[in-house]
């Protein structure tokens, strides 16, 4: 059994529980930082990036969540939450979390694309991955421990950094949950090596 939190400060909440159902997985809604504590994996969901980190400061989860990270647990963050996750911002000086060696342009795709859907090829997962982008960031340059788990027209929108997982788009919005149980794996794999050590 695996315990995964959806961070519920604001955003697409239940729609990433309802993504994450699966055998084997218990789904928290986090709305306190002492719920942290014993998740094996946390995802960041989609909504608006500046707000979220207003919301992490005000509730005091900034340092709580920089540590659930540098311990080594799963994270994925869809849209707002790979913002969150990037160690720099086009634009900006520093990053928020910083645990995906990516640098992302936020809202990227200009106005007339704000929201489309596209049929991607998400290495690992399937090649007819429904991805839904809405107002999207766009991962403009990877480290070398990087994987690029999908592009879109050339672009990166997808990438995996050891157990951190990040994507432009939102799969919680579609009724597919590969995206999803993929990270399950991930969280998985990674509590198994941990009780192994
Ligand atoms: N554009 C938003 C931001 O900058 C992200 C949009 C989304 O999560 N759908 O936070």
């Amino acid at each position: 059994m695996v315990k995964i939190g959806v961070l519920a400060l604001q955003g697409a909440v239940r729609e990433h529980v309802n993504s994450l159902i699966a055998p084997g997985v218990e789904v928290v809604v986090v709305k306190k930082i002492e719920q942290l504590n014993d998740l094996d994996g946390l995802v960041l969901p989609g909504g608006e990036s500046t707000t979220m980190r207003r919301l992490i400061d005000k509730y005091g989860f900034f340092e709580p969540l920089k540590a659930f990270a540098k311990a080594g647990k799963p994270m994925f963050g869809t849209c707002a939450g790979l913002i969150l996750m990037a160690k720099q911002l086009v634009g900006q000086k520093d990053g928020h979390l910083e645990v995906i060696d990516m640098e992302v342009e936020r809202n990227a795709f200009g106005r007339q694309r704000e929201s489309f859907e596209a049929e991607l090829m998400v290495k690992g997962i399937a090649d007819d991955i429904m991805a839904v982008f809405i107002r999207a960031p766009l991962i403009k340059a990877v480290g070398e421990d990087v994987e690029i788990l999908s592009k879109y027209k050339g672009e990166i929108v997808a990438v995996r950094q050891n157990q951190f997982l990040a994507c432009s788009f939102h799969p919680e919005l579609t009724a597919d949950a590969r995206f999803h149980q993929y990270f399950v794996d991930v969280v998985k794999e990674t509590k198994s090596k941990c009780l192994n050590v």
